[in-house]
Order: C-alpha cells, then sequence, then structure tokens
C-alpha cells in the first residue's frame, strides 16, 4: 500500500500544518532515550509517569522499547487553550500510586515555557520519592523559561506549533502517526 498520503500537508480546525518529523525518526529517538535510561537504571525499578493526554503515543512506543522492570502511572494537566498555554496549571487528575522511596521518570510529550513541568515537579516532590528525572519527547528551548533541568530529551525543536504522535490542536490531531509543524507565512 502507498502510505505517502499520510504526509501532505492538512488541515485541522482553521489551520494548516505540514509534515515535520516521521515516524521512522520519531522511534530512533526513543530508542535512544530507552537505552539511556536503562543504563541509569538497570538495577533498580524505576516508575514512568506520563501526563496525560498528550504522553499517549510517546509512552507506548517508549515502553516498548524499554528492556527493563518498571512500572507505569498517569496523571492529567490543563494549561493549553488552542496554540497558547495559558500560564495557568490545572490538576485534572492526580497519580493514584504511592511513590515513597521509588525512582520516578516523569514523561512528558512537549516542554514549552516549562510552567506545566514546574507545576508537575512541585507535586512530585511532595511525594517523597527517591529520585525525580525529567524526559520529553520534544523540548523548544527557544520558549523554555525555567531553570530546571531537563534529563532527557528526544528531540529539539524551533517555537512553532506541533501536532500529530499524541499531541493536538483543540483535541484534534493526536492520532496522526508523524509530527506536523504548523505552516506559517514568511
Ligand atoms: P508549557 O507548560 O511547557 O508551556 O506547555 C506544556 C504543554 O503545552 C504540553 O504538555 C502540551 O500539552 C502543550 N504544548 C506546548 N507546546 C505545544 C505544541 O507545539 N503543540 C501542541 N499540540 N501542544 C503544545
Ligand atoms: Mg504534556
Ligand atoms: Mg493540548
Amino acid at each position: 500500500m502507498d502510505e505517502s498520503y499520510l504526509m501532505h500537508e492538512i488541515k485541522i480546525h482553521d489551520k494548516v500544518f505540514i509534515p515535520y518529523i516521521t515516524f521512522e525518526e520519531i522511534d530512533y529517538a526513543i530508542k535512544r532515550m530507552a537505552n539511556t535510561i536503562y543504563e541509569e537504571h538497570k538495577n533498580d525499578v524505576p516508575v514512568f509517569v506520563g501526563v496525560l493526554n498528550g504522553v499517549v503515543m510517546f509512552m507506548s512506543d517508549f515502553l516498548k522499547r524499554y528492556p527493563g522492570e518498571c512500572e507505569i502511572s498517569f496523571l492529567k494537566l490543563k494549561s493549553y487553550e488552542g496554540t497558547e498555554s495559558t500560564g495557568k496549571v490545572e490538576i485534572v487528575m492526580d497519580i493514584p500510586m504511592d511513590l515513597t522511596g521509588r525512582h520516578v521518570i516523569i514523561m512528558e510529550d512537549i516542554i514549552d515555557t516549562g510552567n506545566t513541568l514546574q507545576e508537575l515537579y512541585r507535586i512530585l516532590d511532595t511525594k517523597n520519592t527517591k529520585s525525580i528525572k525529567i524526559a520529553t519527547l520534544l523540548y523548544k528551548p527557544e520558549a523554555y523559561k525555567k531553570n530546571l533541568n531537563i534529563d532527557l530529551i528526544a528531540l529539539t525543536i524551533p517555537d512553532k506549533f506541533v501536532v500529530g504522535y499524541g499531541l493536538d490542536y483543540d483535541g484534534l490531531g493526536r492520532n496522526l502517526p508523524d509530527i506536523y509543524q504548523i505552516k506559517t507565512e514568511e
């Protein structure tokens, strides 16, 4: 079957998006990240804490690539409306698991301003974990405004809005297997 039709320009709501990162490139970066984390945690059982909803695709592909023992848990936050961060982070669902004494790795779809990350860190800091690391599929260094160190980054991207591979634009686009970038007139 010819699958190239999946990589054309697409329209979601009122905006046009262009193909940007293919699933093959994403998968390669995830494999590399999984091996790096495994090297640091082969002698313990880390807990991967995914931030819903954006992390679903990344988390499931990452777990298939992780070669060691691990546990998983999720929490749900909300910070974005449309294509702009609102700056306010809301906890919609807290982590339903005791993290006392555990090595926790926060799994994020994307780190933009860092507002969400800072709030996440504040939440996890109250849970008596043994360690906290931050892993993200995508990172926008030009937009990042915080001082928290990001331990693991799969892919670094410019400060442009992206969709696909779990990331949405007002609810749509999460099921696209590749990542698309917003089309802007230059
Ligand atoms: P931050 O709090 O770092 O500004 O933003 C974090 C959250 O905003 C992400 O978890 C994601 O939900 C959303 N976000 C930030 N940048 C983008 C983007 O380029 N595309 C999409 N779809 N969501 C984004
Ligand atoms: Mg997120
Ligand atoms: Mg969103």
